[in-house]
Formats: structure tokens, sequence, C-alpha cells
């Protein structure tokens, strides 16, 4: 066996680049993503992380004789919206199934998934690279429960031993299948951006990989290009984080060209992506692939989804990523590149726009949450729904900006304040003094003083050298500390100077 896990007698070099520009790779993906409920989906046990092993489970998780599932509507609830978020048709009636295979963390001996007749199906995510916009296909969506965990890492008299924590045991996922639509590593990395954001902007998970919360598998076939069939396929798992799953596609792209090229055939496998290696390394072939008998449950009826039920969670679903990206450009005239930003995260989203609505200036309110208030939570290693300063304040400190009461410098100074204290802005100015003078009456003063002690300043003004009225504006700005509004000092001075 060669690291590429054939059976050949010579090792494989890495196809050249001509040899890699003959193929197209083809690339599909199963994602498994966690409810966010707060029960199992078929018991009332917790479903929080970081419990002590084997606490959070009962008759029914534990798979004890007689015990009976009883499906969690919550879970079924979010399964729905997760679907319509993907833009899938949700089906009237869909049937679970048991997957029949033996593991220790599998109690019951058999997974409770659904199978010919899934919750949803024909779906799809939009992407976008390089301004160029791409439509990939969601076959389906289905519901199931999830197994529990071993661990082979455990030791006891010194001897080696496996555990198994049942606490995730019936812990509530929906299994998300792609269209082998993705044509690059780059694509699947984008398709997976989307599918996580639109589940956490519609809160059906909140996707966090370090608990498992989001689970990949990649399928990856080449072909030459041009060619009509696809290549066979070679399936990916371990894949835990955005990363692992490029790396693992470019890795296995390279693979399968340099089999081809060789005159060799890609075998039908499971492979597992290896982080040390960043190779993938042979984890069972087709011939070895479980038969898992499905059958219809019989203990769950169908799943029946009424239209006005279906219509009741799409009313009160959450808005969409992609569908508030456009309201924030319209609504509030931001560019293409500031509204993505902005809509990152929810968290940043329903931030912003709470800024916006208690400021004057929606751009001003993106600049401020793009650039100072994120630079700052950046420096603290905070996340935006950790700020100190809360959105209102930021709005009103743009709306004192807006009003010519602070100008930017002053409003600089205020914001650091904010980031320390939970004063408004307003209540931050007007305490320490730092409003901008704007008022022709208190400037007058100061104009004066500066004009009379900068006589050879103001001859050079009258005798047409006029670049000189930035000097005295500057004079009028360190006599004021700053606070005078470089405009209205502008204008004041011109007006006099030509009079
Ligand atoms: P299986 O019957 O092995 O489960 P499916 O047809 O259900 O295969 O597809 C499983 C996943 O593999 C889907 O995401 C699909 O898009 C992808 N897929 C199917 N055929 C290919 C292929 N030739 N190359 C890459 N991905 C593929
Ligand atoms: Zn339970
Ligand atoms: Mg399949």
């Amino acid at each position: 066996m060669t690291k590429y896990g054939y059976m050949s007698t010579a090792a494989l070099a890495m196809p050249t680049a001509e040899q890699v520009a003959k193929y197209e790779p083809v690339i599909g993906l199963e994602v498994h993503v966690q409810l966010a409920t707060n029960t199992k989906i078929f018991c009332g046990c917790p479903t929080s992380f970081g419990e002590e092993p084997n606490t959070n489970v009962c008759p029914v998780c534990l798979a004890l004789p007689g015990a009976l599932p009883v499906l969690s509507r919550e879970a079924v609830e979010l399964a729905i919206q997760g679907s319509l978020a993907l833009r899938c048709r949700v089906n009237e009636k869909s049937i679970f199934a048991r997957k029949n295979y033996f593991y220790p963390d599998l109690p019951k001996g058999y997974q409770i998934s659904q199978y010919d007749q899934p919750l949803a199906e024909h779906g799809w995510i939009d992407i976008e690279l390089e301004g160029v916009k791409k439509r990939i296909g969601v076959t389906r969506v289905h519901m199931e429960d999830d197994a529990g965990k071993s661990s082979h890492d455990g030791f006891r008299d010194s001897e080696k031993y496996s555990y198994v924590d049942l606490n995730r045991a019936g812990t509530p996922l929906i299994e998300i299948v792609s269209e082998p639509d993705m044509r690059s590593s780059d694509e699947a990395y984008a398709y997976l951006t989307e599918l996580k954001q639109a589940m956490q902007f519609i809160g059906a998970s909140a996707c966090d990989m370090e608990k498992g919360q989001l689970r990949c598998d990649a399928n990856v076939s080449v072909r030459l290009k041009g060619a009509g069939k696809f290549g066979t396929k070679v399936e990916i798992k371990n894949l835990n984080s955005f990363r692992h799953v490029k790396l693992g596609i470019e890795y296995e792209i390279l693979r399968q060209i340099a089999l081809v090229e060789a005159g060799e055939k890609v075998r039908q496998q499971t492979r597992l992506f290896n982080v040390d290696s960043g190779e993938t390394t042979l984890m069972r072939d087709k011939e070895e692939a479980a038969d898992y008998r499905y059958f219809p449950e019989p203990d769950l009826l169908p799943l029946v989804v009424t239209e006005e039920w279906k219509a009741a969670l799409a009313a009160k679903m959450p808005e969409l990523p992609s569908h508030r990206r456009n309201r924030f450009i319209n609504e509030y005239g931001l560019r293409e590149y500031d509204a993505q930003v902005l809509t990152l995260t929810r968290a940043m989203a329903d931030y912003y726009e709470r800024a916006a609505q208690a400021s004057p200036d929606a751009k001003m309110a993106a600049n401020w949450v793009m650039g100072d208030l994120t630079g700052a939570l950046n420096a603290a290693g905070r996340g935006i729904e950790e700020s100190p300063i809360p959105p209102e304040h930021l709005g009103e400190l743009v709306q004192l900006i807006h009003s010519g009461e602070l100008s930017g410098k002053l409003a600089k100074e205020i914001f650091a304040k904010m980031l320390e204290e939970p004063l408004s802005p307003r209540a931050i100015m007007e305490r320490d003094g730092l409003k901008q003078i704007s008022d022709t009456g208190a400037l007058a003063g100061i104009i004066e003083e500066v004009l009379a002690g900068n006589q050879k300043q103001v001859e050079q003004y009258k005798s047409g050298k006029t670049t000189v009225i930035g000097f005295l504006v500057g004079q009028v700005m360190k006599a004021s500390k700053g606070q005078a509004n470089p405009g209205a000092v502008n204008e004041m001075l011109k007006a006099k100077l030509d009079a």
C-alpha cells in the first residue's frame, strides 16, 4: 500500500500542473447540523454540552426494553425552518426509518433516521466567488438522532480502556445532502459558510464546530474536462473544520488525478482526513460498506406537516442572511461589501441594525461599527455580543456628529471613554465639557485674539498668500483645545480677512 491507499508497487508522484489542468473535480457535501433544542429528539433529556458522562440519559435514550420514542415538536419545527431556509420543499408526509448497525455508542442497535421519504427536498444555496454567483442544489434534508461518543484513550490499572458517553445519544440532527454541483474546494468552503450562516441566522443551530454541532463529509471525484459522466467518488470523513474540508478535498483531487494519470482506477472508498499529514487515508472500501437494512420505524407515526403549520413557521422565521444583506443595501444605503461584513453573523447584524435605527446616518453608523468598534473588540479579544458599548449609544454618538455637536476628533475621544464606562456619549460630552463649539458668538472672541496675535500671517493673507488661512484655523483650534468647529472657524476667518 502506498500513501495513496491503492495497491501498487510504485509510489505515485503528485500530478503536474498540466495534468491537473485536464481534469474537473466534482464535489458533493453531506452536512450534519445539531438542532438548537434544549431536549433530545425522542425523550426529555437535556442536550447541554460538557456534563458528567452518562448523566443526561433516560430509559429512552439508553434504549432500555419497552421504552418508546416521542418525537420532539421543537426539533421538527427547527428542522422545517432549516429546510425552508435552504429553499427546500417540505414534504407533507415523511417517514422515520431504522438504519441498523452495531456500534458500542449506539445503544438501540439502530439509528432513527429518514430514508426514502425525507422531511424536505429540492432546495439550493447560492454562493458567490470573486463576484461570480452560483447556485448549489440541496438534494434533501432529513431528521435523525445522534449517537453517543466513544473515547479510546482511557486507562485503568495501566490497561487501555475504551469509554462510552451516551449524553449525546438522541440529540436531534438534520442531515443536509447537496447535489454534486461544486467544482472546487473554494466552492465547497463557500457553500459551508453560507449554510452555517443561514442555520445561525434563523436559530436552527449554533453550528459550533468545536462542540460537534456541524459536521461535514465530502464526496469527491474527478473527470476529464468535457466528459459527460462523473468519475467514481470517494467520501472523506473526519473533517473537523472548514479548513480541513478544503485541505481534504484538495488532497483527494490530486490523489485521484495521479491515479487516473497512472492508468489506475479510482476505487469507491471511504477515507479519513489526517490532520497531521494533510493526506487522506483508507478507512474502508465499497465492498465493506455496511448494509443498513433500512425499514420504517414501527414506533413512530409518519410525520405530517400541514400547509398551515409550514406557513406559521415560515412567518415566525427570523430573516435570512441574504435577505438581510439586500435590505441593508436598500434600506440603509450600504455598499455591497459593507452589507456583507455587517451580516457575517446574526449578532453583528442585530447590533448594526439597532445602532443604525438609533442614528440619523446609517452609513456613518456602519463605519463606526466596522471601524472603531470592531477594532476595539478585536483588540480586547471580544465578540460583538460582548460589546461594552450598547448599539443605542453608538447610534447616539453618530447623531452627535451628525448634528455638529461633536467633531470627528472629539467623537473618537468620547468613544474611547465609552469603552471604559457605561455612560451615553451625551452624558460623557456634557460631564467632560467636550462639546464642539460652532456658536459664532463663542468663536468670535477666540478668532479676534488669534488675529491680534498673528499680525504677520494676516498681512501675508491680505497680500495674496491665502493658504496661510490653514495656519490661522490651526491656531484657533489650539486656542479652543480642539473644540472649535473647524468648518465654522474657516468660514468666519475668511469673512473677517476678506472684509
Ligand atoms: P450514496 O448512495 O453513496 O450515499 P449519493 O448519491 O446519495 O451516494 O450521494 C451522496 C453525496 O455524494 C451527495 O452529496 C452527492 O452530491 C455526492 N456525489 C454523488 N456522486 C458523486 C460524484 N460522482 N462525485 C462527487 N460527489 C458525488
Ligand atoms: Zn433520554
Ligand atoms: Mg445516499
